[in-house]
């Protein structure tokens, strides 16, 4: 693979960073400069001041977000984060980067993001029900089934989707789980989804070595992260062969050059509210040794930003799957590329979640469900022509993955923009 990338300069900005990036790929394609300019503003941006009862009787007043970036390939399609460090830059940025993973997957959506700057860690389930139906309520005119369907993403899970769809239900008084994916299977939601995010990954994973001409039962992974992404990959990989040889996630990180047991630190995690303090599977390690241990194969499964300059520079694995939004900052993809370090990036590697999210909103819509094996099916065969897509753009455009998945992206947004005209 060719090393060709752009020295992007260190951004303050997230969105910023995203604009850098498409700027590299739009050159690299000759991509018309009036498509580079609508995509440099998100279409729709809604904040919201969401009050909410505490348990303690007093009221708190909560930011909220949707970002709308993209509808050029069809209605926006994206997750909903709680975390203390959402803001509108980073709704932006995700936003953005919806619209280009919905296309790389070739599925008919633009994109979106929402966010809510809130610990939902430190929240009762009252306060976490009361401040989501709040939301849903505030963007009643926002979402829709046909206009713009959210999903879960970090600190969300089914149990917020299932809020947001009764409220969104209640408030516009039709019965519509299509509005809202990532639903418990109960109310609506998709065999396989749960899951999707990490089966990406894994099968995205198996494409890269293939190519590379390795083979999974003679590689290592590391995977930083052991919620819904983390956790399906690890167990998906180790499934394949591939030995886990580190596994991480805010309360503790792990590494055992003889393999950890993923089922047994599932196990654990399932017991011990879902975190991985006090597991014994390995020999505990500094949270951010992960990135840098021995491994061939390195998945970056949880924050932003977390592969800087510097720890580009120390990272030994030769394969990087990003299943995390972001987690490689711009300054750092020359260092990877000089290093010959092949990057699956995030709007290509963990796009299963949302191919998924596209097959629960096409069975909501037909009102008939898929078993399991067919949802997998049809997902590891999207992923598979996504990661061939990008891989050919990356040889013929000579470029990085990462350049290469926005080229990818790119190209069907820009067809979009010309033939649905101007105005
Ligand atoms: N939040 C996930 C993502 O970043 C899933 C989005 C969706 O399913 O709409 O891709």
């Amino acid at each position: 693979m060719s090393t060709q990338t752009a020295n992007a300069p260190a951004h303050e900005s997230m969105f910023e960073a995203v604009l850098a990036r498409l700027d590299v790929a739009a050159k690299l394609m000759n991509m018309s400069e009036d498509v580079a300019t609508i995509l440099r503003s998100p279409i729709k941006q809604v904040k919201v001041a969401l009050p909410v009862m505490m348990d303690n009787g007093k009221i708190e007043v909560f930011e909220g977000y949707r970002i709308v970036h993209s509808t050029v390939l069809g209605p926006s399609k994206g997750g909903i984060r709680y975390a203390m460090d959402v803001n509108q830059d980073e709704v932006m940025a995700l936003a953005a980067w919806m619209s280009f993973k919905c296309a790389v997957a070739n599925l008919p959506y633009g994109g979106a993001k929402g966010g809510i700057k809130c610990d939902p860690r430190t929240m009762s389930v009252g306060e976490l029900e009361r401040l989501t139906r709040a939301y849903a309520t505030a963007m009643k005119d926002v979402f829709g089934v046909n206009r713009d369907i959210p999903a879960p993403d970090m600190g969300t899970s089914g149990r917020e989707m299932a809020w947001i769809l009764d409220e969104f239900n209640k408030v516009t008084g039709e019965d519509s789980p299509g509005v809202i994916t990532g639903k418990p299977i109960v109310v609506g939601g998709s065999l396989g989804r749960d899951a999707a995010t990490g089966r990406g990954v894994m099968v995205n994973t198996l494409a890269a070595l293939k190519k590379m001409g390795l083979n999974p039962k003679e590689v290592t992974a590391a995977v930083q992260g052991f919620g819904n992404v983390g956790s399906h990959a690890a167990r998906l990989l180790s499934e394949q062969g591939i030995k886990i040889v580190a596994i991480g996630d805010h309360t503790a990180t792990f590494y055992n050059e003889n393999g950890i047991d993923i089922n047994a630190a599932l196990e654990f995690a399932a017991k011990n509210n879902r975190v991985l303090k006090g597991f014994n599977g390995g020999t505990l390690i500094n949270a951010n040794d992960i990135l840098t241990c021995n491994c061939d194969v390195l998945v970056p499964a949880a924050l932003q930003n977390v592969i800087t300059d510097e720890i580009a520079q120390n990272i030994q694995a030769k394969l990087i799957v990003e299943g995390a939004n972001g987690p490689t900052m711009p300054e750092a993809d020359p260092i990877l590329n000089e290093k010959n370090i092949v990057v699956v990036p995030d709007i290509l590697a963990n796009a299963g979640g949302v191919t998924v999210s596209y097959f629960e909103w096409v069975q909501n819509k037909a009102g008939y469900y898929w078993s399991e094996n067919e949802v997998n099916t049809k997902h590891d065969e999207k992923m598979e022509i996504a990661f061939a897509h990008v891989w050919d753009n990356a040889s013929i455009f000579k470029t990085s993955m990462r350049i290469a998945a926005y080229i990818t992206a790119l190209q069907k947004i820009e067809q979009g923009v010309k033939l649905k005209g101007n105005y």
